[in-house]
């Protein structure tokens, strides 16, 4: 058996402060990296071809990383099942590394590479947790249970110490001349583009991909945004949060690297609204943290409702209402103007992802399941665990104690885009319509045709109305525990 450890990347596409990688060079200098293109998941039918397109460009990015780094990454498409157990048996590796994950879909593939793995005598060391601060099994109530409420959570969470940034992976040995024609002949192939595999994303990427970027992106907002988050981070029209969850989505930047930033920002702040603005932008790194978290210990939420009363909800489903507010087509401009974000650049402001949500669930009364996919369909950060946490939180239907929340979309565009900055830029036909008619959806059905703008798809009052009533006919037939 040679020296050799192959590390297996998946949502970790980095080389620095990276813990199942450093752990890897720790025992051999001859580490050599392996992404495998998992048909698994590129065939699904919730796969965004922006993220698909960030993912790839982060990718060559890692390929340079590594061979500054003295090794290199080897490129699969196959099962892991097949391909990493061939590929280390074929290169008589000692063994394979990763850093483990909360999805199931990726547990389920992570245990049947390891059985393969072990039946080759190959070892194997895959419990580094390297996404999260605390791992799934580190954070528990006083009675051991998984937390289904955040702000114990988060209480419990940020008391526990964090640890450090791990070492980047450098001074390594690649492999000999003999080993590459090996790799090859049993299936490593030149990265494809994301047009090669089916994926055409013709926008720019909104996020510029790679670890350097990443840690320029977050640098530029330690350097400035952060210290106004509090304030700054509700108004879509403004750039002020980080924009770093793509990043974060695929670990092109270390989680423990952006704690450390924030902790030494904390040290140095003498202003109250500061170290405020800096702790909400730190209780966010929590909310990903605590949506993971559930995704691991009740894994049931990825098929639909945590909540009874929600399991079994007559949701209205009309398809010619989803269509309107896929195309970003209700006649409600604040919600259209966040769709139209959508499909254009592939992200949303979270203010924005919380009232589209809201519209579709308790105006159009569709299951948060539609709203969820098409996310998955569109987001460059899509993420299982966010979204899926952020959908329940929206339609009720989740871990979120507050039983009935209804964002009025008028009262949200007055209170986050007053002078409807952010409607007129993604929805142009409006620019001419006055300020108070976008903020409160009051625009005439004169001016709406005029300049080609739909009505109103629904009543917002008639169906919030409708809703509670059927939430309330619903919670008496199965009440929540
Ligand atoms: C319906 C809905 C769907 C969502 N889908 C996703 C998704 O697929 N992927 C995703 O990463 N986020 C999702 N979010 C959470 C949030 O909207 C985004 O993380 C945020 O808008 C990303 O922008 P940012 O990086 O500038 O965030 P910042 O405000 O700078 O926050 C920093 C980081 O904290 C994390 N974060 C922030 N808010 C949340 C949150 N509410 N839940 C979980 N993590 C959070 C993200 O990793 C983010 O990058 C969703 C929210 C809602 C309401």
């Amino acid at each position: 058996m040679s020296d050799l450890i192959l590390f297996w990347h998946r949502r970790d596409l980095r080389i620095s402060d990276n813990t199942g990688l450093a752990a890897a060079r720790k025992q051999t200098a001859k580490v050599v990296g392996v992404f495998c293109l998992d048909p698994g998941i590129l065939e699904r039918d919730d796969i965004a071809p922006a993220r698909i397109s960030y993912m790839i460009s982060c990718l060559q990015s890692l390929q340079q990383r590594y061979i500054q780094a003295g090794s290199q990454l080897l490129i699969l498409h196959d099962k892991p099942v097949t391909a990493i157990p061939a590929l280390a048996e074929a290169l008589n590796a000692k063994a394979v590394f990763w850093n483990w994950d909360v999805e199931p879909y990726a547990q389920i593939r992570d245990n049947d590479v390891i059985s393969v793995l072990q039946e080759n005598g190959i070892q194997t060391l895959n419990q580094n947790w390297d996404q999260l601060l605390h791992t799934p099994d580190e954070i528990f109530s006083g009675s051991k249970a998984p937390y289904t409420v955040y702000t114990p959570f988060w209480k419990n969470w940020i008391s526990k110490p964090k640890l450090n940034p791990v070492a980047t992976l450098e001074n390594c040995e690649n492999l000999t001349n003999e080993e590459q024609e090996i790799a090859k002949k049993i299936g490593t192939i030149k990265l494809p583009s994301a047009k090669d595999l089916g994926f055409i994303w013709d926008g720019e990427l909104i996020i510029e991909p790679g670890e350097a970027a990443a840690q320029a992106r977050l640098e530029t907002f330690i350097n400035s945004a952060i210290n106004e988050y509090q304030e700054q981070r509700n108004f879509p029209a403004v750039d002020g949060t980080s924009q770093l969850s793509a990043a974060l989505k695929f670990g092109v930047i270390g989680v423990r690297k952006i704690w450390k930033a924030t902790t030494e920002l904390l040290a140095n702040s003498n202003c109250e609204e500061v170290t405020s603005s800096i702790t909400t932008w730190q209780q966010e790194l929590a909310w990903r943290e605590f949506y993971q978290h559930a995704i691991y210990h009740f894994p049931e939420l990825t098929k639909g409702a945590y909540r009874d009363s929600f399991k079994s909800f007559p949701w209205r489903n009309n398809e010619a209402h989803f269509q309107a507010w896929c195309e970003g087509k209700t006649g409600y401009p604040i919600v259209d103007a966040a769709m139209r974000q959508l499909n254009e650049i592939g992200w949303m402001h979270n203010r924005c992802r919380m009232i589209v949500a809201s519209f579709l669930t308790k105006d159009l009364i569709i299951n948060p399941q539609w709203g969820e996919k098409y996310f998955m369909q569109k987001l460059i950060d899509g993420d299982l665990s966010a979204n899926n946490g952020g959908w329940q939180w929206s339609a009720s239907s989740g871990m979120d104690p507050k039983p009935l929340r209804i964002f009025n979309p008028a009262s949200q565009a007055q209170k986050f885009d007053a002078d409807a900055e952010y409607i007129r830029q993604w929805v142009p036909e409006l620019k001419s319509v006055d300020t108070e008619y976008l903020i409160s959806g009051n625009i005439t059905p004169l001016e709406r045709r005029a300049v080609g703008y739909p009505a109103p798809i629904v009543d917002h009052k008639k169906q919030q109305a409708l809703f509670k009533q059927m939430y309330q006919q619903q919670k008496a037939l199965t009440p929540d525990p």
